[in-house]
Formats: C-alpha cells, sequence, structure tokens
C-alpha cells in the first residue's frame, strides 16, 4: 500500500471511501466503537473505548480524514499536534454549530434564512417577535435528519418548544424558507486550490430522512452557477481540503443555504455510477494530495436510499440499470441500511424503472410523483 488514510467514523461513508482507495493503493482504517460497523469489512477498526485507542489510531496511518460530522474536537486537537486532518479542524468545528456556520454563510455573503441565537424562553419570545412565525427551532450542536427541531406555527407552543429543546442549551430561530425545493452542491477542493464541482442533486426527504436524490436536478441550470459560487467561496475560505457538501432551498428569492456537511455525503452516492470520478474517490484524491478526477455526469441518475428493510437483492439486481449498494447493517425501522442507483438510458425507461422499484421496495416511495423530468 502507498498510503494510509484514518478516518474518524466507520459507517457506510467510511465503507464507501475506502472502497473508492483500494484501487489507488490506499489503505483505510478507521475510528469506531461498534466493531460491526459497515467499514470493517474494508480495514482495521480501532474503538475509541479500547485501551490507548485514540493514540492507537493516530499511529494506524499516515494523514486523517473523518466520515462522521460530530468527531470529538477534543480528539481532533490531539490528532493534530501529530499527524493532518483534512478538512480541518476549523471547517469541522463551524459545521458542528449552526450559530458560527450561519454567521460565516453572512460573513461570505451566501443568503441564509434570518435568525436568532436563543437561550432562554425570554431570548425566544424575543426571536418571535423579531422574526414573525412560523420559524423553525433547532439545537445548535448536534442535530441531524430533522432531529432537534420544532416548527412554531402559533406564539401559544413557545412553552413547548422551550420544554422540548430547551435543555439542549444553545439554539437558534430561523425563519421559516417558503421553499419549492431542496438542492444539495457538492464540491472537493485539492490541496493545490483546486476546485470541482458535480451538478446538483434534487432532495426528497421523508419522515426528515433523505428518501431520494434526482441528479441533474431538473430544471436547474440557472441555480448551479449561483451553488457552484457559493460553495467555492467556502472552501476558498476555509483552505478547504477534501469533499463539501452545501444544503440549500430553492425559492422564489433565489437559493437559500440551509447547512454544510464537512464530508462526502448522501445525496452524493449517484456520482458512484453517474459521474466520471465519484465524491468518495475525489476526497480520497484530495486527501492523499493526489491529481483530482472529473465531476462530470455520465448519465442522469436517480438514487434512492433503502431505509429500515432491505428489499430482495434478486428483485433489484432483475431490474436494468439498478445498482444496489448494500451497508452490512441490521434492519431497523428509519435506518439508512443501502441504497440504489438507477441509471436509466432515457425518461421514459426511468419512470418505468421508478414505478418497478416503488413496487419491490418494502419502504413507501413516492418516487414516481417526482418524475417531472
Ligand atoms: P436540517 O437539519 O437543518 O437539515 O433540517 C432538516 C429539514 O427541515 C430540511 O431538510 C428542511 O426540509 C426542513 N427545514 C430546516 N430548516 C428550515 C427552515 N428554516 N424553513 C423551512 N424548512 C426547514
Amino acid at each position: 500500500m502507498d498510503k494510509t488514510i484514518g478516518i474518524f467514523g466507520g459507517g457506510q461513508l467510511g465503507r464507501m471511501m475506502a472502497q473508492a482507495a483500494l484501487p489507488l493503493n490506499i489503505q483505510c482504517t478507521f475510528f469506531e466503537a461498534n466493531a460491526d460497523c459497515p467499514s470493517v469489512a474494508l480495514g482495521q477498526v480501532i474503538s475509541p473505548k479500547a485501551e490507548n485507542g485514540l493514540n492507537q489510531f493516530i499511529q494506524s496511518a499516515d494523514v486523517f480524514s473523518l466520515e462522521f460530522e460530530n468527531t470529538p474536537l477534543a480528539d481532533v486537537d490531539v490528532l493534530t499536534k501529530q499527524k493532518e486532518l483534512y478538512p480541518s479542524r476549523q471547517a469541522l468545528a463551524i459545521a458542528q454549530n449552526r450559530l458560527l456556520e450561519k454567521a460565516l454563510f453572512d460573513e461570505l455573503g451566501i443568503p441564509v434564512a434570518p435568525y436568532k441565537a436563543v437561550n432562554s424562553l425570554e431570548s425566544l419570545e424575543q426571536a418571535v417577535t423579531e422574526l414573525g412565525l412560523p420559524i423553525v427551532l433547532k439545537t445548535t450542536t448536534g442535530g441531524y435528519d430533522g432531529k432537534g427541531q420544532f416548527v412554531l406555527r402559533s406564539s401559544n407552543q413557545m412553552q413547548q418548544a422551550w420544554l422540548e429543546l430547551g435543555p439542549a442549551g444553545s439554539l437558534v430561530a430561523e425563519s421559516f424558507v417558503n421553499f419549492s425545493r431542496e438542492v444539495s452542491i457538492i464540491a472537493v477542493r485539492g490541496k493545490n486550490g483546486e476546485v470541482k464541482t458535480w451538478s446538483l442533486a434534487e432532495n426528497h426527504h421523508h419522515n426528515g430522512i433523505l428518501s431520494h436524490s434526482i441528479v441533474p436536478a431538473p430544471k436547474s441550470l440557472d441555480l448551479q452557477p449561483v451553488a457552484q459560487d457559493y460553495i467555492t467561496r467556502l472552501l476558498n475560505h476555509l483552505n478547504y481540503v477534501g469533499v463539501l457538501t452545501l444544503e440549500l432551498f430553492v425559492t422564489d428569492k433565489g437559493l437559500f443555504a440551509n447547512e454544510m456537511a464537512p464530508r462526502v455525503h448522501n445525496s452524493g452516492h449517484w456520482s458512484i455510477e453517474g459521474a466520471v470520478c465519484s465524491q468518495f474517490e475525489n476526497h480520497i484524491r484530495a486527501v492523499a494530495g493526489l491529481p483530482l478526477g472529473s465531476t462530470d455526469v455520465i448519465r442522469s441518475s436517480v438514487m434512492v436510499n433503502i431505509i429500515g428493510q432491505h428489499p430482495k437483492t434478486e428483485d433489484v439486481l432483475a431490474l436494468n440499470g439498478a445498482h444496489l449498494h448494500l451497508y452490512n447493517k441490521a434492519e431497523r425501522e428509519g435506518r439508512k441500511i443501502g441504497h440504489i442507483t438507477l441509471m436509466p438510458n432515457d425518461s421514459i425507461e426511468l419512470t418505468r424503472l421508478c414505478r418497478q422499484l416503488a413496487n419491490i421496495l418494502p419502504q413507501p416511495l413516492a418516487l414516481t410523483q417526482d418524475m417531472n423530468i
């Protein structure tokens, strides 16, 4: 092996990073408490609970990255005294805190919904007065997949919202955005400052969890350069190395940033088959200091998450143009356990494939309604 990359986390994102690394003679190791995690088939898993675990992990690789956004900064501080981490501690710290993230968007001229910091019932009342209703109240740190959120539609919900989220300490109240669609832009920046961006993905959620992504996002030719500009501002400002994701709302006043993720992203899984170079391979290339690959789209695709329960492998593979990725995870309600990328020849075949897929997946899939491509 030419190089070893140590990854904080050992979930499916780590698994797919390591799958992309192997053909480049790059080995991955993982810092992860679950010995049976999705990445275990691809490299050594070192537990944070093991004696001297963090030090073992630091010694296990040449350079480091992450697939887990809530990687403890205390661990990162120990690591960065000895080895390099990409993306940087600064990028990670900002992405872990919604207030720091929004302040950075403001500083770089990236539009965000009006917001206020909230740390008491009084400051929540103040935010409601200033921002008006509805507002979305979110925990400043630790939220994911719509968890740690409360949508306030009437002022008599303030007590309840404060009771639910107040114990988290620091909150942020943001104006409710009347968006028509949610999209994400994913980009990679190399050590030499080169930036490459993939096509916008249009994202559809079910119960707060990503259900499927359509790429390129339909009717988005005018949005692509704007989103590209926003993410490039972030990448250059942070002197970022690796893959960064920016989630955006499409509104009649243009794009508004929701949040960024300092890592490869679920809405970029299509790129394994659908782009010349995937988000996983380009992330590995960037972290290893190698030239970046083309992010061009090979063919339009739809990525569907498998949530909670597995479909029959035979049924999925019988669909012409379907690529199945299973993460070796146990079935559990609301859990992402795999994904399927559909790469049909044209929109007629796409509609047919989506219908067939909806029939064989155990989960509900409102896919065919979205297929206005
Ligand atoms: P987040 O955890 O910030 O990604 O939010 C999860 C989901 O909640 C988003 O994908 C949106 O569907 C919705 N959401 C978040 N913030 C807002 C907002 N300010 N206005 C309307 N919907 C929102």
